[in-house]
């Protein structure tokens, strides 16, 4: 494993893409020099790469992970501060997509860089051999392709291209601070046209939009089909092409059609439709202009959602069009085979479009999992074009492409019967180009459930949760309900987790690999039974959790938490409660029960304090803590990072964040297992609170915020119960309340506030719109 020795970046080309890099960077807690052109007019000739930093403050979803990254973006121009990059380990090039202005820049790159320092182009389509030509040996020597997907904070997948002369050393180096530090998963590409993504991305979209026209479909009905159907993300093509931009496509295509061979499938395909030029023409760009195929248009004050006819080129009112039906929603080959219209179209884009990325195996990618993972990291597909192709059944496949004189590669002739991935001895093994089997190798570093299931069977499970022994005497907790959603299935299992953990293992890991790690409480639960009144089963649901989760806190081993995506309410609670939290950089996690008219009823409320409490850098004494998390539990407030989770005290200052999703599971094990040695569980806390007092302090607060509006009459009921709890009730500055009475506090007011009516209507208004009441 290479050493990352990357301890400075320069970036140039503060663009979309580069100044999206450069954030990157600085989420990894690297400090990262960002340099463009001078600007046109103005004294300041730093402006353009300022300017761009700027912006992307103000941009959401964010490109920076917290205010303290973007302080470590530098900005600079390329005529003063080029020799600079003598004080970086990696050079990133993000400018524009023009061979001779790249070429300009790397010679005099070549002078200002020192040696092994390596440089890489972000160029989506120009060959590396044309990048580098005219460049010494040292220079190539040191020279890949690293090709980010925008936006680059949030798109997974980077393909990495490295040249004959690339330096294997130097390629390492750049492969792990992608991977490690700033959390992309490499694929590794060929140096051919459009490397692999974007090559089958553009087949596919270029593929779905001809269909759509050639067969007379809306656009609503094609991307009903070509969406979820399909796995791939519900916009559709359509909806895909309004975010990314319509003017893109032009470009797009012309910049495959002039590189890849003449006899190439794409060649073919390539059109545009008159009314898609005309949209371009007349700023109908998508989202970012003044419509696209689908646009929100204000009809009598309300916000409507419309759709352009392709056949007059008008907007009208968009439909749902519920055409695909039955087992074809589901099933890839029912899809296909659907009679009519929807079987049809989807047939016309996956039938060339899975030919086509079978053909480019190994001339893109050296195997099937690279186009797989290219897919599904670059585009969001759930199944790459292999795994698909293993739904629909290969030979089947086959033979509806020569039934239509469809190209059939050689490795699908290879496969056969048979499918590209199976899973032999517990291992999954794809088919190669040799005709063999091989083993899906994961990175050093890398642990995965879905691996350790093909060979185990969970220690316990049940219909909510499951343990799993992830080796060297670490187990893992994963929620396995709808929505990974807590019920008291989830505590019963943490409650039978505890003796077998104690007696067999050494530690415990709260780990899952679902979209998210939890969004709180089964809320479907909780109304079912507020609406039949059943208090004392409501009361037992809270009881049975904080008993749980204090048990948890107290086991006599190490319990970290390896939180991801969302993790809210109940789901952020198990966060406080564990002895370390090592968090995915993606998290976003927050107390946000009192969007539904309760308050945290788990131990939030008493370990929010205890976090603020023991804050070395907070002011000291009980108010401030108080006043704290009163803030943080009564506005919902949600972090957008793990690093802004620190910044709210969700996380503890010492508490890690692993950048590549990935390697969450492995470094949490790790952090564990540090653990381990001489553990002890923590010491019961005892709160020294305001009482009463705080309380008034508390509600004159929420006052203000009532008269200029900001909070709703239940907002107040809300906040004033959990003023009670986090305030310690009836008490006073001179008196210890013990952990016990704070979650009795805490019991007694969510009860309160359950029978409450606004509080049950704003649980039912959630789970109808999936958005708060504001009652
Ligand atoms: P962009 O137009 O947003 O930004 C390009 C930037 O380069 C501008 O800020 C421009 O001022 C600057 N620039 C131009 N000439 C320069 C020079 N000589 N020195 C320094 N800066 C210079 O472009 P972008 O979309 O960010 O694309 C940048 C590169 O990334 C291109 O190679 C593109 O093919 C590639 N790429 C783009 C995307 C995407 O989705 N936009 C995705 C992957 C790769």
């Amino acid at each position: 494993m290479a050493d990352t020795k990357i301890e400075k970046v320069c970036v140039i080309g503060a663009g979309t893409m580069g100044a999206g890099i450069a954030a990157q960077v600085a989420n990894a807690g690297v400090p990262v020099l960002l340099l463009d052109i001078l600007p046109k007019d103005g004294d300041n000739r730093n402006a353009v790469a300022e300017g761009a930093v700027k912006k992307m403050l103000k941009t959401d979803p964010a490109p920076f992970m917290s205010k303290s990254a973007a302080r470590l973006v530098e900005t600079g121009n390329i005529e003063d501060h080029l020799d600079k990059v003598a004080e970086c380990d990696w050079v990133v090039e993000a400018i524009i997509e023009r061979l001779d202005i790249k070429q300009s820049l790397y010679e005099k790159l070549e002078k200002v860089r020192k040696p092994g320092t390596a440089v890489s182009s972000n160029t989506s389509t120009i060959p590396l051999a044309q990048l580098t030509d005219g460049r010494s040996d040292e220079f190539k020597q040191d020279f890949l392709i690293t090709h980010f997907f925008n936006p680059p904070r949030y798109m997974r997948l980077i393909e990495i291209v490295a040249g004959p002369q690339s330096d294997a050393g130097t390629v390492a180096m750049v492969r792990d601070f992608v991977d490690r530090k700033m959390g992309k998963t490499v694929v590794d590409a060929e140096d051919s046209p459009g490397f692999i993504a974007n090559r089958i991305g553009t087949f596919w979209i270029q593929q779905a939009v001809n269909a759509a026209f050639d067969q007379g479909l809306s656009v609503e009905e094609a991307d009903e089909i070509a969406g979820r159907p399909m796995g791939v993300p519900k916009t559709g093509v359509f909806g895909l092409v309004d975010l990314v931009g319509i003017d893109l496509m032009p470009h797009l295509m012309e910049s495959l059609t002039s590189t890849l061979p003449k006899d190439d499938p794409y060649q073919k395909i390539a059109r545009t439709e008159p009314i898609v030029e005309a949209m371009i023409k007349e700023g109908y760009t998508g989202r970012k202009g003044l419509g696209g195929f689908y646009r929100m248009n204000k009809d009598g004050g309300k916000r409507v959602k419309e759709a352009k006819d392709l056949k007059s080129g008008e907007y009208r009112a968009a439909a749902r069009p519920g055409i695909v039906r039955g087992p074809a929603q589901k099933d890839l080959k029912a899809l296909i085979s659907a009679k009519g219209k929807v079987g049809d179209y989807a047939w016309a884009i996956l039938g060339p479009t899975l030919s086509y990325a079978a053909s480019i195996v190994p001339e893109a990618t050296k195997t099937v999992v690279g186009v797989d993972d290219a897919m599904k990291l670059g585009y969001n597909w759930k199944a790459g074009p292999f795994e698909m192709i293993d739904k629909i059944g290969a030979a089947h496949l086959v033979e509806r492409l020569k039934a239509d004189g469809l190209p059939v590669s050689s490795i699908l002739e290879q496969v056969g019967d048979k499918s590209f991935y199976r899973v032999e001895n517990g291992k999954r093994q794809f088919f190669g180009t040799d005709g063999e089997y091989h083993d899906v190798e994961r990175p050093e570093g890398v642990l995965l459930l879905e691996d350790i299931k093909l060979s185990a069977e969970p220690l316990l499970k049940n219909g909510s949760a499951a343990l799993w022994d992830v080796g060297d005497g670490v187990v893992a907790l994963e929620f396995t309900g709808k929505m990974n959603a807590l019920d008291e299935a989830v505590m019963k299992l943490i409650q039978q987790a505890i003796p077998l953990v104690k007696k067999d293992y050494k530690a415990l890991v709260v780990y899952n690999e679902g979209s998210n790690f939890s969004a709180g409480a089964n809320l479907g639960l909780a109304i079912f039974a507020m609406n039949i009144a059943a208090w004392s089963e409501v009361e037992k649901q809270v009881k049975t959790g904080q008993d749980a989760y204090k048990a948890l806190k107290y086991a006599p081993f190490p319990v970290v938490s390896a939180p991801f995506g969302l993790a809210l309410g109940g789901g952020c609670e198990i966060l406080l409660h564990s002895d370390a939290i090592q968090a995915h950089a993606e998290t976003y996690t927050g107390l946000v029960e009192t969007g539904v008219g309760i308050i945290p009823g788990w131990g939030g409320c008493g370990e929010m304090l205890s976090r603020w409490m023991a804050n070395p850098r907070h002011p000291k004494g009980p108010m401030p803590a108080v006043s704290k998390a009163f803030e943080l539990i009564s506005t919902a407030t949600v972090a957008k990072s793990a690093h802004e989770a620190k910044e709210h005290g969700f996380l503890r200052k010492d508490d890690q964040v692993t950048m590549n999703r990935d390697r969450l599971l492995y470094d949490a094990k790790q952090r564990a297992l540090a653990l381990v040695d001489g553990y002890e569980a923590p010491e019961k806390p005892e709160y020294r609170l305001p009482g009463p007092a705080g309380k008034a302090a508390l509600k004159l607060a929420v006052d203000s915020f009532r008269k200029q509006g900001k909070a709703t009459p239940h907002d107040e009921t809300v906040a004033s119960e959990l003023a009670h709890v986090l305030t310690g009730g009836d008490t006073d500055v001179t008196e210890l309340v013990t952990e016990d009475h704070m979650l009795k506090l805490e019991r007694e007011s969510f009860m309160r506030l359950a029978r409450n009516p606004k509080s049950q209507a704003r649980v039912e208004h959630m789970l109808e719109t999936g958005k708060p009441l504001r009652n």
